[in-house]
């Protein structure tokens, strides 16, 4: 029941209707017996200064930020946490008392589920490759790097595009971390890739290939070169099992969606507004229920 005392979150972004983020949310702080509410707000590209200016005029305590905004609302904020900076993204705002606090919990939603998997420290001294290197892929690289990788290969279509991608990291490798992590974009039709299949531990999908409705397609991986143990972490969700997906389990990998990573996004932002973080179990059957209507 909400209350004349019932504080305020919301997710802003254009289009809007699709997102799960008040399933997930609004299961969490029921669960917690929160005294919050979460909706979903339609703010055209044009009106975000003035939806912001809202937010905070209405005391909201804070909001999620998707596709349209995530860098065009970091010039409204009144501060940027570093891995929001560096990324260029925000997918969080904390309203403290007035001043808007802009974060990046997609770092958080995509390493925490390999470490519970692989152990805290396991990813040290260890290499990845990314296929792809969109705005996903940045978080997964800043979140590599911050659990201490050794080298990491962005494999993509276009590698002259992803280029200037790699040497923007390897700096802020050098600024942020230990500087020794070697980064490099190669194609992921040449020699180059399939050298980085030979030694790669983590194989990382942050392309939309496989994603619904276009289902039948997937990211070109030689599976003859990938290492057996490799782990295999595709970032999709719907389909809950990715062409990616399936074939690295018929070859005998461990492997991971993207739904954890999706709830544990949601849940570093929720600790970040409430100090409650939610019942984990609980918002994963929430979003597989949604996924299923
Ligand atoms: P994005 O910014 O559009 O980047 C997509 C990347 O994939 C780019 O490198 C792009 O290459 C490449 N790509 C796109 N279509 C391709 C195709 N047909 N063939 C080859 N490469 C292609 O997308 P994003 O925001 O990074 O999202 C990527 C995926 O991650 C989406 O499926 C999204 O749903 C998922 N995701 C999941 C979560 C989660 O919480 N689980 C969070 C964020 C994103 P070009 O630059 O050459 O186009």
């Amino acid at each position: 029941m909400y209350t004349g005392t019932t504080k305020n979150l919301a997710v802003i972004g254009y289009p809007i209707a699709h997102s799960l983020s008040p399933v997930i949310q609004n299961t969490a702080l029921t669960g917690a017996g929160l005294d919050y509410a979460y909706i979903a707000v339609s703010v055209v590209p044009e009106e975000l200064p003035a939806a912001v200016a809202g937010l905070r005029a209405m005391n909201f305590r804070g909001w999620n930020v998707t596709i349209p905004h995530k860098s065009a609302i970091i010039p409204l904020l009144d501060e940027i946490e570093p891995a929001a900076a560096a990324l260029g993204a925000v997918n969080t705002v904390i309203n403290d008392g007035g001043k808007l606090i802009g974060a990046n919990t997609d770092v958080t939603g995509f390493i925490e589920p390999l470490k519970a998997r692989l152990g805290e420290t396991a990813l040290r001294g260890k290499n990845a490759v990314i296929l792809g290197a969109g705005g996903a892929a940045r978080a997964v690289i800043w979140a590599l790097l911050s659990a201490g990788i050794k080298a990491i290969t962005i494999a993509v279509r276009n590698p002259k595009k992803a280029e200037p991608l790699a040497g923007e990291f390897r700096s802020l490798d050098k600024e942020h971390f230990s500087g020794g992590t070697l980064i490099a974009a190669v194609d992921w039709t040449g020699e180059d890739y399939l050298k980085a299949l030979d030694h790669c531990h983590l194989l990382i999908n942050a392309t939309p290939l496989g994603m619904a409705p276009n289902v039948e397609v997937s990211p070109a991986v030689d599976w003859q070169r990938l290492r057996p143990e490799a782990f295999c972490y595709d970032i999709i969700y719907t389909p809950a099992v990715t062409g990616f997906l399936s074939q690295a389990v018929r070859h005998g990998h461990p492997a991971l969606n993207g739904e954890e990573m999706l709830v544990g996004q949601a849940r570093a932002a929720l600790e970040k507004w409430t100090g409650c973080s939610g019942d984990k179990e609980a918002m994963l059957k929430a979003l597989r229920n949604a996924l299923k209507k």
